[in-house]
């Protein structure tokens, strides 16, 4: 497997290549607690973690220049997951490295009674990154077909007809110039207990905390197959499904800091050039 050159040495494979979803892959085989690829240890973490967050605000800001020189392009982070998978760590310590000015995020919860009246992509599309952007979806679309497929919310050959109807949304959305990174995080039921135990245990965590989580938990093996089918139907060439292991926090945040720096990298960008006369400029402002 070809190492990206600039990956660091404490990666043994690219993210983006060893996460990446294969046909056969079974959810039900994930090691939610291993560290796939990585050959450091979570003591390695924190001074990585800092040091690619470095490098992926510059991609980004360098994403953003480019948009004010007329690039069209923009970057879409897709995260699912159940409860306490991590979804909001991610939010807050990967994307959070990055300048807010170009960073577009939207939670998607419970639809209102607005978005309800709506084909379900209508909320979505309202939220696709503008250029220059990294989007992120917290939750996205493919609750569509998850918490509505475990819930019967619409009848099966309803949420039936979505897996396709997805994969052609999404090759628009790519067509329009928008890389999409899509990340599927798991936790062991048993690290979900643990965390779902700590919100109730500390105050300043009680308002991660739902009643209807548990439910959620209970249905598991729904959900389970309602992932797996997501995966096995809505993995493409051009929007492909990186899974990751979410017991482990620091590993979690690390491989996915570098699949966004990959989705950047493949972008090709330099700084976009002056519109105007540099030595022209230099001398104006010496008289200036
Ligand atoms: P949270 O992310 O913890 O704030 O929870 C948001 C809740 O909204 C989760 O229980 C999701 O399953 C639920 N949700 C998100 N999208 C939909 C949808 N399209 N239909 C029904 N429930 C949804
Ligand atoms: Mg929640």
């Amino acid at each position: 497997m070809s190492r990206e050159p600039e990956l660091p040495a404490l990666w043994s494979h690219d993210p983006h290549v060893h996460l990446r979803f294969r046909t056969g892959d079974k959810v039900g085989d994930i090691e939610t607690d291993a560290t796939p690829g990585f050959i450091g240890s979570k003591s390695d973490a924190p001074v990585l973690q800092a040091e690619r967050s470095m490098r992926l605000g510059e991609l980004q800001e360098k994403l953003y220049a480019n948009s004010r020189a007329g690039d069209t392009r923009s970057v879409l982070l897709i995260l699912q997951g159940m409860d306490t998978a991590g979804k909001g760590g991610i939010v807050k310590h990967v994307v959070g490295a990055a300048n807010p000015q170009g960073v577009k995020y939207t939670s998607f919860g419970k639809p209102t009674a607005e978005e309800l009246a709506h084909h379900y992509l209508w909320r979505i599309r309202n939220a696709l990154p503008t250029p220059g952007h990294i989007g992120v979806f917290d939750r996205s679309h493919y609750e569509d077909v998850l918490v509505v497929r475990v819930h019967n919310l619409v009848p099966p050959d309803v949420w039936g007809a979505r897996y396709d109807e997805i994969n052609a949304f999404e090759r628009e959305i790519v067509d329009s110039g928008t890389s999409i990174v899509k990340v599927a995080m798991f936790v062991s039921l048993q690290e979900q207990k643990r965390r779902l135990a700590e919100r109730l245990e500390r105050p300043d965590k009680y308002w991660k905390y739902n009643p209807a989580d548990i439910d959620e938990r209970l249905l598991w093996p729904q959900y389970e197959q309602a992932y797996q089918a997501v995966l096995d139907r809505t993995s493409t060439d051009y929007a492909p499904w990186h899974v990751v292991p979410c017991d482990r926090k620091w590993y979690s945040r690390l491989a996915i800091t570098e699949l966004l720096i990959e989705a950047l990298k493949r972008l090709n960008m330099s700084w976009p050039p002056p519109d105007f006369d540099v030595k022209a400029e230099k001398k104006r402002l010496a008289n200036a």
